[in-house]
Protein backbone atom coordinates (compact mmCIF):
# COMPACT_ATOMS: atom_id res chain seq x y z
CA UNK A 1 0.00 0.00 0.00
CA UNK A 2 1.48 3.13 -0.90
CA UNK A 3 2.51 6.03 1.76
CA UNK A 4 -0.08 8.43 2.84
CA UNK A 5 -0.06 10.97 5.83
CA UNK A 6 -3.35 12.16 4.83
CA UNK A 7 -5.38 9.98 6.61
CA UNK A 8 -3.67 9.82 9.62
CA UNK A 9 -3.62 13.48 9.89
CA UNK A 10 -7.22 13.43 9.22
CA UNK A 11 -7.94 10.87 11.97
CA UNK A 12 -5.83 13.01 14.10
CA UNK A 13 -7.84 16.11 13.87
CA UNK A 14 -11.20 14.57 14.32
CA UNK A 15 -9.49 12.97 17.80
CA UNK A 16 -8.74 16.37 18.70
CA UNK A 17 -12.15 17.38 17.72
CA UNK A 18 -13.58 15.24 19.87
CA UNK A 19 -11.74 15.54 22.63
CA UNK A 20 -12.52 19.43 22.51
CA UNK A 21 -15.69 20.17 20.74
CA UNK A 22 -18.92 20.97 22.74
CA UNK A 23 -21.08 17.81 21.92
CA UNK A 24 -19.11 15.70 23.79
CA UNK A 25 -19.77 11.83 24.19
CA UNK A 26 -21.09 10.56 27.39
CA UNK A 27 -18.83 9.33 29.86
CA UNK A 28 -19.54 5.73 30.10
CA UNK A 29 -19.93 5.38 34.03
CA UNK A 30 -17.67 3.32 35.59
CA UNK A 31 -19.32 0.38 38.04
CA UNK A 32 -17.79 0.17 41.43
CA UNK A 33 -15.53 -2.81 41.51
CA UNK A 34 -17.28 -5.63 43.21
CA UNK A 35 -13.94 -7.34 44.85
CA UNK A 36 -13.60 -3.55 46.41
CA UNK A 37 -16.70 -2.88 47.69
CA UNK A 38 -16.06 -6.90 49.19
CA UNK A 39 -12.87 -5.76 50.68
CA UNK A 40 -13.68 -2.77 52.41
CA UNK A 41 -16.95 -4.24 54.49
CA UNK A 42 -14.67 -7.27 55.30
CA UNK A 43 -11.54 -5.25 56.43
CA UNK A 44 -13.87 -3.03 58.49
CA UNK A 45 -16.29 -5.57 60.13
CA UNK A 46 -13.07 -7.78 61.03
CA UNK A 47 -12.87 -8.59 64.49
CA UNK A 48 -9.64 -6.85 64.75
CA UNK A 49 -11.44 -3.48 64.16
CA UNK A 50 -12.99 -4.28 67.40
CA UNK A 51 -16.34 -2.93 66.78
CA UNK A 52 -14.63 0.96 65.80
CA UNK A 53 -16.10 2.72 69.18
CA UNK A 54 -14.68 6.40 68.54
CA UNK A 55 -11.43 7.04 70.45
CA UNK A 56 -10.50 3.56 70.49
CA UNK A 57 -7.14 1.91 68.94
CA UNK A 58 -10.15 0.08 66.70
CA UNK A 59 -11.39 3.22 65.36
CA UNK A 60 -7.54 4.56 64.28
CA UNK A 61 -7.31 1.37 62.56
CA UNK A 62 -10.13 1.73 60.79
CA UNK A 63 -9.23 5.64 59.86
CA UNK A 64 -5.83 4.89 59.01
CA UNK A 65 -7.30 1.65 56.26
CA UNK A 66 -9.80 4.60 54.97
CA UNK A 67 -7.12 7.02 54.36
CA UNK A 68 -5.23 4.57 52.60
CA UNK A 69 -8.08 3.35 50.76
CA UNK A 70 -8.31 7.32 49.32
CA UNK A 71 -4.71 7.87 48.79
CA UNK A 72 -4.75 4.61 46.12
CA UNK A 73 -7.63 6.23 44.53
CA UNK A 74 -5.74 9.66 44.14
CA UNK A 75 -8.46 11.85 45.63
CA UNK A 76 -7.54 15.35 46.78
CA UNK A 77 -6.68 15.47 50.61
CA UNK A 78 -9.55 17.49 52.62
CA UNK A 79 -8.18 17.25 56.29
CA UNK A 80 -6.38 19.33 58.55
CA UNK A 81 -4.09 16.61 58.02
CA UNK A 82 -3.27 14.61 55.05
CA UNK A 83 -7.01 12.90 54.77
CA UNK A 84 -7.68 13.38 58.77
CA UNK A 85 -9.57 15.99 59.91
CA UNK A 86 -9.04 15.76 63.98
CA UNK A 87 -11.74 15.81 65.60
CA UNK A 88 -11.50 16.35 69.85
CA UNK A 89 -13.73 14.69 71.91
CA UNK A 90 -14.21 14.19 75.81
CA UNK A 91 -15.45 11.23 77.71
CA UNK A 92 -18.07 11.81 80.19
CA UNK A 93 -19.89 9.46 82.94
CA UNK A 94 -23.35 9.79 81.44
CA UNK A 95 -26.48 7.91 83.23
CA UNK A 96 -26.41 4.72 80.71
CA UNK A 97 -22.38 4.44 81.17
CA UNK A 98 -19.47 6.36 79.59
CA UNK A 99 -19.99 8.87 76.33
CA UNK A 100 -18.63 11.41 74.18
CA UNK A 101 -19.61 14.72 73.49
CA UNK A 102 -17.22 17.32 72.01
CA UNK A 103 -15.88 20.11 73.62
CA UNK A 104 -17.85 23.59 74.95
CA UNK A 105 -21.03 21.21 74.72
CA UNK A 106 -23.34 20.87 77.82
CA UNK A 107 -21.44 21.25 81.63
CA UNK A 108 -19.13 24.20 82.20
CA UNK A 109 -17.04 22.89 85.10
CA UNK A 110 -14.27 20.13 82.93
CA UNK A 111 -12.29 18.96 85.91
CA UNK A 112 -11.42 15.47 85.56
CA UNK A 113 -12.78 15.42 82.02
CA UNK A 114 -10.42 13.23 80.21
CA UNK A 115 -9.73 14.40 76.76
CA UNK A 116 -9.40 12.11 73.41
CA UNK A 117 -8.79 12.47 69.81
CA UNK A 118 -10.43 10.59 66.96
CA UNK A 119 -10.77 11.81 63.40
CA UNK A 120 -13.39 12.27 59.95
CA UNK A 121 -11.91 11.36 56.94
CA UNK A 122 -12.50 13.56 53.74
CA UNK A 123 -11.37 12.92 50.15
CA UNK A 124 -11.86 15.38 47.38
CA UNK A 125 -12.45 15.02 44.12
CA UNK A 126 -12.34 18.70 42.09
CA UNK A 127 -15.30 18.83 39.35
CA UNK A 128 -14.77 19.11 35.92
CA UNK A 129 -16.39 21.51 35.12
CA UNK A 130 -14.61 25.11 35.37
CA UNK A 131 -18.03 27.64 36.35
CA UNK A 132 -19.37 24.62 38.53
CA UNK A 133 -16.28 23.38 40.55
CA UNK A 134 -16.57 25.99 42.92
CA UNK A 135 -19.98 24.46 44.03
CA UNK A 136 -19.71 21.05 45.54
CA UNK A 137 -21.35 17.87 46.96
CA UNK A 138 -21.38 16.04 50.14
CA UNK A 139 -21.01 12.32 49.81
CA UNK A 140 -21.12 10.69 53.55
CA UNK A 141 -21.10 8.08 55.58
CA UNK A 142 -20.15 7.13 59.52
CA UNK A 143 -16.87 4.23 60.20
CA UNK A 144 -17.58 4.35 63.77
CA UNK A 145 -19.56 1.87 65.37
CA UNK A 146 -20.33 0.15 68.94
CA UNK A 147 -16.93 -1.19 69.56
CA UNK A 148 -17.06 -3.80 71.98
CA UNK A 149 -19.81 -4.57 74.43
CA UNK A 150 -22.09 -6.84 75.96
CA UNK A 151 -21.40 -10.38 75.01
CA UNK A 152 -24.16 -11.80 73.39
CA UNK A 153 -23.92 -15.76 72.66
CA UNK A 154 -20.18 -15.14 73.79
CA UNK A 155 -19.74 -12.46 71.18
CA UNK A 156 -18.55 -9.48 72.77
CA UNK A 157 -17.35 -7.69 69.30
CA UNK A 158 -20.02 -4.97 67.73
CA UNK A 159 -18.69 -5.56 64.15
CA UNK A 160 -21.09 -3.07 62.20
CA UNK A 161 -21.03 -4.54 58.96
CA UNK A 162 -24.00 -3.13 57.78
CA UNK A 163 -24.05 -0.27 60.09
CA UNK A 164 -22.09 1.08 58.83
CA UNK A 165 -19.34 -0.22 56.87
CA UNK A 166 -21.74 -1.25 54.47
CA UNK A 167 -22.66 2.98 53.64
CA UNK A 168 -18.95 3.63 54.16
CA UNK A 169 -17.94 0.70 50.95
CA UNK A 170 -20.70 2.87 48.73
CA UNK A 171 -18.85 6.19 49.78
CA UNK A 172 -15.67 4.95 48.75
CA UNK A 173 -16.49 2.73 45.60
CA UNK A 174 -18.07 5.74 44.87
CA UNK A 175 -15.06 8.09 45.12
CA UNK A 176 -13.32 5.84 43.25
CA UNK A 177 -15.56 5.68 40.42
CA UNK A 178 -15.79 9.81 40.15
CA UNK A 179 -12.37 10.09 40.47
CA UNK A 180 -11.69 8.59 37.31
CA UNK A 181 -14.37 10.38 35.69
CA UNK A 182 -15.00 13.69 37.33
CA UNK A 183 -18.64 15.20 37.75
CA UNK A 184 -18.55 18.93 37.23
CA UNK A 185 -19.17 20.51 40.44
CA UNK A 186 -16.63 18.98 43.17
CA UNK A 187 -17.71 15.72 45.78
CA UNK A 188 -16.43 15.86 48.96
CA UNK A 189 -16.02 12.40 50.72
CA UNK A 190 -16.59 12.43 54.11
CA UNK A 191 -16.37 9.51 56.30
CA UNK A 192 -17.08 10.46 59.99
CA UNK A 193 -16.59 9.24 63.38
CA UNK A 194 -18.67 9.68 66.80
CA UNK A 195 -22.17 8.77 65.12
CA UNK A 196 -23.13 6.41 67.51
CA UNK A 197 -23.00 9.11 70.28
CA UNK A 198 -25.19 11.60 68.34
CA UNK A 199 -23.86 12.79 65.06
CA UNK A 200 -20.59 14.02 67.00
CA UNK A 201 -17.67 14.29 63.84
CA UNK A 202 -19.92 15.54 61.08
CA UNK A 203 -20.88 18.55 63.94
CA UNK A 204 -17.65 18.74 63.79
CA UNK A 205 -17.08 19.13 60.19
CA UNK A 206 -20.16 21.47 59.73
CA UNK A 207 -18.48 23.92 61.99
CA UNK A 208 -14.99 23.26 60.27
CA UNK A 209 -15.83 23.15 56.67
CA UNK A 210 -13.89 22.00 53.77
CA UNK A 211 -15.78 23.98 51.30
CA UNK A 212 -17.89 26.59 51.88
CA UNK A 213 -21.38 25.96 53.29
CA UNK A 214 -22.82 28.68 50.92
CA UNK A 215 -21.38 26.72 48.03
CA UNK A 216 -22.13 23.08 49.21
CA UNK A 217 -25.54 22.29 47.21
CA UNK A 218 -26.71 19.09 48.44
CA UNK A 219 -25.72 16.74 51.32
CA UNK A 220 -25.79 12.55 50.65
CA UNK A 221 -25.92 9.97 53.45
CA UNK A 222 -25.75 6.27 53.19
CA UNK A 223 -27.15 4.20 55.56
CA UNK A 224 -27.25 0.50 56.37
CA UNK A 225 -27.37 -0.59 52.61
CA UNK A 226 -25.94 -4.32 52.90
CA UNK A 227 -29.63 -6.29 53.09
CA UNK A 228 -32.67 -6.04 50.66
CA UNK A 229 -35.82 -4.14 52.34
CA UNK A 230 -39.00 -5.55 51.15
CA UNK A 231 -40.65 -2.60 51.76
CA UNK A 232 -38.38 -0.35 49.62
CA UNK A 233 -38.80 -3.13 46.48
CA UNK A 234 -36.27 -5.75 48.03
CA UNK A 235 -32.73 -6.24 45.66
CA UNK A 236 -31.37 -3.28 44.15
CA UNK A 237 -33.68 -0.89 45.53
CA UNK A 238 -33.12 1.72 48.39
CA UNK A 239 -35.09 4.39 50.40
CA UNK A 240 -34.06 8.30 50.72
CA UNK A 241 -35.49 9.64 54.56
CA UNK A 242 -37.32 13.00 54.07
CA UNK A 243 -38.44 12.00 50.43
CA UNK A 244 -40.60 14.74 50.04
CA UNK A 245 -38.86 17.40 52.31
CA UNK A 246 -36.90 18.76 48.99
CA UNK A 247 -36.26 18.21 45.39
CA UNK A 248 -33.45 15.87 45.95
CA UNK A 249 -35.62 12.40 45.98
CA UNK A 250 -37.88 13.38 42.95
CA UNK A 251 -34.90 14.14 40.61
CA UNK A 252 -33.69 10.69 41.23
CA UNK A 253 -36.88 8.59 40.51
CA UNK A 254 -37.29 11.60 37.37
CA UNK A 255 -33.99 9.64 36.26
CA UNK A 256 -35.38 6.72 36.73
CA UNK A 257 -33.37 5.49 39.72
CA UNK A 258 -34.70 2.86 41.97
CA UNK A 259 -35.41 4.97 45.11
CA UNK A 260 -38.60 5.07 46.80
CA UNK A 261 -39.54 7.21 49.92
CA UNK A 262 -38.69 6.34 52.99
CA UNK A 263 -41.58 3.32 54.13
CA UNK A 264 -41.21 3.50 57.97
CA UNK A 265 -41.75 7.69 58.11
CA UNK A 266 -42.69 6.63 62.38
CA UNK A 267 -39.42 6.00 62.79
CA UNK A 268 -38.35 9.23 61.78
CA UNK A 269 -34.94 8.69 59.85
CA UNK A 270 -34.63 11.77 58.89
CA UNK A 271 -33.80 12.85 62.28
CA UNK A 272 -31.48 10.46 63.35
CA UNK A 273 -28.57 10.30 60.97
CA UNK A 274 -25.59 12.83 59.78
CA UNK A 275 -27.82 14.27 57.42
CA UNK A 276 -30.08 16.48 59.78
CA UNK A 277 -26.78 18.25 60.97
CA UNK A 278 -26.61 19.57 57.36
CA UNK A 279 -30.32 19.62 57.07
CA UNK A 280 -30.06 21.96 59.69
CA UNK A 281 -28.03 24.38 58.59
CA UNK A 282 -30.22 24.59 55.47
CA UNK A 283 -28.71 21.92 53.23
CA UNK A 284 -30.60 19.54 51.39
CA UNK A 285 -29.76 16.56 52.84
CA UNK A 286 -31.00 13.19 53.16
CA UNK A 287 -29.58 9.14 53.51
CA UNK A 288 -30.35 6.49 51.76
CA UNK A 289 -30.87 3.34 53.22
CA UNK A 290 -32.44 -0.48 53.02
CA UNK A 291 -32.62 -0.82 56.50
CA UNK A 292 -35.60 -3.58 56.99
CA UNK A 293 -35.41 -3.17 60.87
CA UNK A 294 -33.42 -6.20 60.86
CA UNK A 295 -33.07 -8.54 64.59
CA UNK A 296 -28.93 -7.81 64.09
CA UNK A 297 -29.23 -4.16 64.65
CA UNK A 298 -26.68 -2.81 67.38
CA UNK A 299 -25.81 -6.26 67.81
CA UNK A 300 -22.43 -8.54 67.92
CA UNK A 301 -23.97 -10.13 65.05
CA UNK A 302 -24.24 -7.43 62.64
CA UNK A 303 -21.35 -9.42 60.92
CA UNK A 304 -19.86 -9.56 57.55
CA UNK A 305 -21.61 -12.85 56.57
CA UNK A 306 -25.02 -11.89 56.74
CA UNK A 307 -24.49 -9.34 54.27
CA UNK A 308 -26.35 -9.80 50.60
CA UNK A 309 -22.85 -8.36 48.55
CA UNK A 310 -25.22 -8.64 44.94
CA UNK A 311 -27.94 -6.14 46.52
CA UNK A 312 -24.62 -4.12 48.13
CA UNK A 313 -23.43 -3.75 44.69
CA UNK A 314 -26.93 -2.72 43.15
CA UNK A 315 -27.24 -0.32 45.84
CA UNK A 316 -23.28 1.20 45.19
CA UNK A 317 -23.76 1.68 41.59
CA UNK A 318 -27.43 3.42 42.68
CA UNK A 319 -24.77 5.73 45.13
CA UNK A 320 -22.59 6.37 41.70
CA UNK A 321 -25.33 7.08 40.10
CA UNK A 322 -27.41 9.59 42.36
CA UNK A 323 -24.28 11.63 43.20
CA UNK A 324 -23.58 12.32 39.73
CA UNK A 325 -26.92 13.34 39.49
CA UNK A 326 -26.66 15.85 41.99
CA UNK A 327 -22.99 16.60 40.83
CA UNK A 328 -23.95 17.76 37.47
CA UNK A 329 -27.50 18.31 37.42
CA UNK A 330 -29.83 20.84 38.53
CA UNK A 331 -29.06 21.86 42.31
CA UNK A 332 -31.60 20.99 45.03
CA UNK A 333 -33.92 22.90 46.80
CA UNK A 334 -36.57 22.50 49.95
CA UNK A 335 -40.28 22.37 49.44
CA UNK A 336 -42.26 24.32 50.72
CA UNK A 337 -42.29 23.30 54.25
CA UNK A 338 -39.44 20.77 53.85
CA UNK A 339 -36.73 22.31 55.59
CA UNK A 340 -36.59 21.08 58.77
CA UNK A 341 -36.31 24.32 61.35
CA UNK A 342 -33.48 24.02 64.21
CA UNK A 343 -35.75 24.46 66.90
CA UNK A 344 -38.56 21.91 65.84
CA UNK A 345 -36.49 19.43 63.15
ZN1 LIG B 1 -25.40 3.93 61.53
Amino acid sequence: MPFSSTPARLAAGLVWLAACGPARAPTPEPLASTSEVRAIVAALAADSMEGRRTGTPGAARAARYLAERMRSYGLEPGGDSSYFQRVPYEVVQGAEGETLRLPGAGVTDSAGIERITDVNLIGLVRGSDSAMRDEAVVLGAHFDHMGIGKPVGGDSIYNGADDDASGVATVLAAAQALAKAPPRRSVIFLLTSGEEFGVLGTQWYLDRPTFALARTIADLQVEMVGRPDSLAGGSGKLWLTGFKRSTMGPSFATAGLPIVADPRPDFRFFERSDNIVFALRGIPAHTLSSFSLHDDYHQPSDEVDRIDFAHLQQATDLVIRATRLLADGTAPTWRQGGRPSPTAP
